[in-house]
C-alpha cells in the first residue's frame, strides 16, 4: 500500500494510530529501536503513566532511557519552561551568559563531590551523552598529552566514533579493554570479593608490566553502574582501587554517569556509594529534565583547552537548563536518592522471591532504581554441566548447587542467557500495559528505570503486573520463538510472590 493511501491522523482514531506505526515504519531508517519492541504511539503522559493513541495505558519504566528522573511532566519542570518562555528570554544563544544557564550551574555545583564543587570547570557540549563522552576523551587527551584509552568489558557511552569505540560492543586501535567485576558471569568464575579483586589485579598488571604495551594512557572510563551492560553495580572497594591506580599513574578518571546520575542509582551521583571523587565526570540524561543537555564536569588543572577546542551551535538550551535546574533541586530537596536506595532494596527484595519461584531468573541485581532481571536457560544447564565436566572441571562458585539457585546444577556456573525468554517478559508486560527495557550482553536482563517520584502503590503495581509477565512467559506449554522448553513455576502462586 502506497504511503499517501494510509489513515491520515485525521481519520479514526483507532485507525490513525495503525497509520502512525505503519508511516513510521515505513519512512524511518532500520536502525530504529524502542519502536520496535514498543509499538505504542504515546500522546499523553504524567509522571509514571503513558496514554497511548490506542486509548491505552502504559506504567513507564524505562523512563526515556532514564532521564525523567521526575516523571513525564512534572509540575516543577512544566513551571520551570513555561517561566522562561513568559520571561521573553531568548531560547537559544549558544555558549553565551545567561540567568537561566548560571542558576542551571549554581544548582549543578552544589550537588557535586567536594573537589569537583568547590574548584571544578563545566563544559557544555553538544546535546547528547555521547557527544560529552567525546568531549571528556578528548580534553584528557590534549591535557596529559598521551592518546590511549581504558574502558571496560559491556561498557556503553554512546554511538559516536570515540564513544563507540571505548564501549563494550565497540573496537578501537587506542582503547584497551579491562574486566568490568560481576558477580553472576564473573569472568575469573569467582564473583563476589574475589572476582573483584581478580579484576583489579589485571588492571594493575597491565598498568605495570613494561612489555603490556598500555603503561602511559590518557584516561580510564568507567560506569559506576553499568546500565545498557546489564545493571551492574561497580563493587565499591574495587572503584575505590581503580582510583587509587589512577591517581598513583596520573591517569584522569572519567566517571560516566550519563545514566546513573540525579538520584537514580540511591546515591545523588553513583560515586557517591563508594566516595571516590573523578576526575572527570560526564554528565546527561536526567541533568536536562527530560529535554536535551548533556556536560563535562573536570579538575581545573585539567583545563588545557584552547578557545574553541571542543565548539557546537546547540550548547545554549535555556528551556533545558531551566527544566534541568528544577529538576536537580527537586531531587535534592525532597531526598530523592534516599527514597530510590529504600524502594529500590524493597523492589530487590520482592523481586528475589520472585526469582526463587521461576528458575528462569538467573539473578535479580540493582542499586537504587536502576534494576536488572536476568533470564536464563536452567533447561540447558545440565548441558553446560556436562561441558564442564568434560573440560576437567567446574567453576568454583557455588559449586553443589542444587536446581533453582540460578546456577547450572552441582557446577555452579551462571546457566545460558535467554534472550528470547526476556523478550517474551517484555511483550507480556507490554500487553499488561508495562513498558520495560532490555539489556546486557546478551539482551537477557529485563530492565526497570522507573522515575523517583515513583509511589509505592505504583512500584507495588509495577511489580504484579512483571510477576504476571514472567508467569505467562515461562508457564508450561508457553511457547518463546527458537525456545524449545520453557521452565516451570517452582511451585503454585509463583505468580504473586508476598
Ligand atoms: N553513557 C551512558 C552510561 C549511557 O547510558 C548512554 C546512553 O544510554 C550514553 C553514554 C550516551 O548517551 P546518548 O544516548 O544521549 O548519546
Amino acid at each position: 500500500m502506497a504511503l499517501t493511501q494510509l489513515p491520515s491522523p485525521a481519520a479514526s482514531p483507532a485507525a490513525a494510530y495503525e497509520g502512525i506505526l505503519w508511516r513510521q515504519s515505513s519512512r524511518e531508517s532500520a536502525a530504529r529501536t524502542y519502536a520496535r519492541s514498543l509499538p505504542i504511539v504515546p500522546v499523553r503522559a504524567r509522571g509514571l503513566t503513558i496514554e497511548g493513541a490506542d486509548g491505552r495505558r502504559y506504567l513507564d519504566c524505562l523512563s526515556g532511557a532514564g532521564s525523567l528522573a521526575l516523571g513525564h511532566n512534572h509540575p516543577v519542570v512544566l513551571e520551570a519552561i513555561r517561566s522562561v518562555l513568559d520571561s521573553g528570554a531568548p531560547l537559544h544563544v549558544l555558549d553565551l551568559a545567561t540567568p537561566v544557564k548560571d542558576a542551571f550551574t549554581e544548582e549543578l555545583f552544589a550537588t557535586l563531590p567536594r573537589g569537583l564543587a568547590a574548584s571544578g570547570r563545566i563544559q557544555f557540549c553538544s546535546p547528547a551523552g555521547t557527544d560529552a563522552v567525546e568531549a571528556a576523551f578528548k580534553l584528557v587527551r590534549t591535557a596529559t598529552g598521551r592518546d590511549g584509552l581504558l574502558a571496560f568489558t559491556g561498557a556503553y557511552h554512546g554511538m559516536t566514533e570515540g564513544a563507540l569505540a571505548a564501549s563494550g560492543g565497540g573496537s578501537g586501535a587506542r582503547v584497551t579493554r579491562l574486566p568490568y567485576p560481576q558477580d553472576y558471569r564473573c569472568p575469573f568464575g569467582a564473583g563476589g570479593e574475589e572476582g573483584a579483586r581478580l579484576a583489579a589485579r589485571w588492571t594493575e598488571s597491565l598498568l605495570d608490566d613494561p612489555k603490556s604495551g598500555v603503561r602511559r594512557q590518557a584516561g580510564m572510563i568507567v560506569e559506576p553502574v553499568q546500565g545498557e551492560g546489564g545493571v551492574l553495580p561497580a563493587p565499591e572497594g574495587w572503584l575505590r582501587r581503580m582510583r587509587e591506580l589512577t591517581a598513583a599513574r596520573s591517569i584522569p578518571l572519567i566517571a560516566d554517569e550519563v545514566q546513573t546520575g540525579v538520584g537514580r542509582t540511591g546515591a545523588f551521583w553513583a560515586v557517591g556509594h563508594s566516595g571516590v571523587e573523578p576526575d572527570v565526570m560526564v554528565l546527561s540524561k536526567a541533568i536536562g529534565g527530560s529535554l536535551p543537555l548533556a556536560v563535562i564536569v573536570y579538575r581545573d588543572a585539567l583545563d588545557a583547552w584552547q578557545p574553541g577546542d571542543h565548539a557546537g551551535t546547540f550548547r545554549g538550551n535555556q528551556l533545558a537548563m531551566a527544566a534541568g535546574a528544577a529538576t536537580l533541586r527537586y531531587v535534592r530537596e525532597n531526598g530523592l536518592a534516599g527514597r530510590a536506595a529504600a524502594l529500590g532494596r524493597r523492589m530487590l527484595e520482592r523481586l528475589g522471591a520472585l526469582a526463587e519461584a521461576y528458575d528462569c531468573i538467573g539473578e535479580v541485581r540493582g542499586a537504587g532504581l536502576m534494576i536488572g532481571i536476568e533470564f536464563v536457560e536452567p533447561e540447558r544447564g545440565a548441558e553446560v554441566c556436562g561441558r564442564a565436566a568434560e573440560a576437567g572441571g567446574a567453576p568454583a562458585t557455588g559449586a553443589g548447587l542444587p536446581a533453582g539457585t540460578g546456577r547450572v546444577p552441582g557446577a555452579g556456573g551462571p546457566l545460558p542467557a535467554s534472550p528470547a525468554r526476556a523478550a517474551a517478559v517484555q511483550q507480556e508486560c507490554l500487553r499488561r500495559g508495562l513498558i520495560v527495557e532490555l539489556g546486557g550482553r546478551h539482551s537477557c536482563v529485563v530492565r526497570l528505570l522507573p522515575p523517583l517520584t515513583i509511589t509505592d502503590e505504583q512500584a507495588e503495581a509495577v511489580l504484579d503486573r512483571l510477576a504476571d509477565a514472567v508467569a505467562a512467559a515461562c508457564r508450561p506449554g508457553s511457547r518463546i520463538p527458537g525456545f524449545p522448553a520453557p521452565s516451570t513455576p517452582k511451585e503454585a502462586g509463583a505468580a504473586s510472590p508476598a
